[in-house]
């Protein structure tokens, strides 16, 4: 059986093709720059092994962009498909799914609807996510169309943990409570997390840190989100490239009165202005590194706020599940520096978590890599995460139900 992951944001579409007997990556790629002057498509088959192919042009919008990755995945020489046919079913990434969706679901009309309704609650990302579903509707035919929510894994949060300290009717009527985010990531790395331990899913407790571009962190308990930092959207929490995470609301009124700074402004300058990128320069944080070898006092600060700040996110998180198995650190900066985990590991040993430097330093060595020292309590591990699989594989439970 084959299957097409379609992740679809505002401006890109990324994409991969899996054969779901061996589970391998047949083709991947990801079009980007939609509706600017200057575009690209860069498609892999994977199956070749050949070089990526980087084709330059215009792509004026999602149909165009889909349409490429169609041809591409077709194509009589570097194609891996000989008719859309071949393939059974397109797993589609969608950021919300409000409190409506807490697993993986068959599109139709009505779902279709229903995504179009939350778009108020993701404004940058459901459109997108939508238009990406009905073009991949015309393009693949035959294919059965499934969502899988990032908001999903979160649903089984309690209500004392889910909901905001504020007046009731909000939650009502507006439906104002914490969502959460990076779903996928969180129970793919959980059950990857179970498998190495050995245990039940249902019996396992974890943290699980997911530190990319976005950042977030949750509290799984019998392999059930309980809690995470991410909220009503996906802006609270850790701090980010360029995202705040979490600040004093009264701020954002102390802006908008004393300083006549407009909402969007405001808005603008948490969600891309702030995080490692104000205060250092920099929201890349290989590039902190490197400043911080040269004694970067900015990019030092950095650093140490962006530690420090997922630390207190482990100590609450412990207590809020009382027996943790295993702390997670997974996506582009938890796979890839040491240096982070580090300091997040540093005086928590009296929590349970003792990582072993070397073992630390020498980091990931697979999908899974332990970094714990030994006799630490709680283990610590390294997992790869892998979104797309995650993805195919619940569009395949979907299917095989
Ligand atoms: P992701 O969103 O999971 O692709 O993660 C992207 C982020 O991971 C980048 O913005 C970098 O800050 C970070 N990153 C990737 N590789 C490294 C590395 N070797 N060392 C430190 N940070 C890294």
């Amino acid at each position: 059986m084959k299957i097409l992951v379609i992740n679809a944001g505002s401006s890109s579409i990324k994409y991969q093709l899996f054969n779901m007997d061996d589970r391998s990556v047949l083709a991947a790629g990801v079009v980007e720059r939609i509706g600017e002057e200057k575009g690209q498509i860069k498609h892999e088959n994977k199956l070749a092994g050949t070089a990526p192919i980087v084709n330059r042009l215009a792509i004026p919008d999602h149909q165009a962009g889909l349409n490429m990755v169609a041809q591409s995945l077709l194509d009589a020489e570097k194609g891996v498909i000989s008719t859309p046919n071949e393939i059974t079913a397109v797993g589609h990434r969608v950021v919300h799914g409000g409190e409506k969706f807490s697993a993986p679901t068959v599109i139709n009309e009505e779902v279709l609807s229903v995504i179009d309704s939350l778009s108020s609650l993701a404004p940058l990302h459901n459109p997108a996510n939508l238009t990406g579903i009905q073009v991949a509707m015309k393009l693949f035919p035959h294919a059965t169309q499934v969502a899988i929510f990032d908001t999903a894994f979160h649903q089984s949060i309690p209500d004392y943990a889910y909901r905001y300290a504020i007046p009731n009717e909000l939650y009502e009527k507006h439906h104002i409570r914490v969502y959460g985010f990076h779903g996928t990531s969180h129970l793919f790395v959980s059950k990857v997390a179970a498998e190495y331990l050995d245990k039940p899913l249902e019996e396992t407790n974890l943290i699980t840190a997911h530190l990319g571009n976005g950042a977030s962190i949750t509290a799984v308990s019998g392999g059930k989100s309980v809690d995470t930092s991410m909220g009503f959207s996906p802006l609270p929490g850790l701090m980010m490239g360029t995202r705040s995470g979490d600040i004093d609301p009264a701020i954002v009124f102390h802006l908008a009165k004393d300083h006549g700074m407009e909402i969007s402004e405001i808005d603008k300058l948490l969600n891309k202005k702030s995080g490692l990128l104000g205060i250092s320069g920099d929201n890349d944080l290989r590039d902190i590194e490197e400043r911080m070898a040269k004694n970067d006092e900015a990019a030092r600060l950095a650093f140490e706020m962006y530690s420090y700040r997922i630390k207190k996110y482990i100590g609450a998180y412990t207590a809020a599940l009382g027996r943790v198995d295993a702390l997670v650190f997974t996506a582009g900066v938890g796979e890839n520096s040491d240096r982070v985990r580090h300091q997040v590991c540093q005086g928590l040993a009296s929590l349970g978590y003792t990582l072993d430097p070397v073992k630390n330093s020498q980091g990931k060595k697979g999908e899974v890599s332990e970094i714990h020292a030994e006799g630490s309590r709680i283990k610590i591990l390294i997992i790869s995460t892998n979104e797309e699989l995650e993805i195919a594989l619940q569009s395949e439970a979907v299917l095989l139900a």
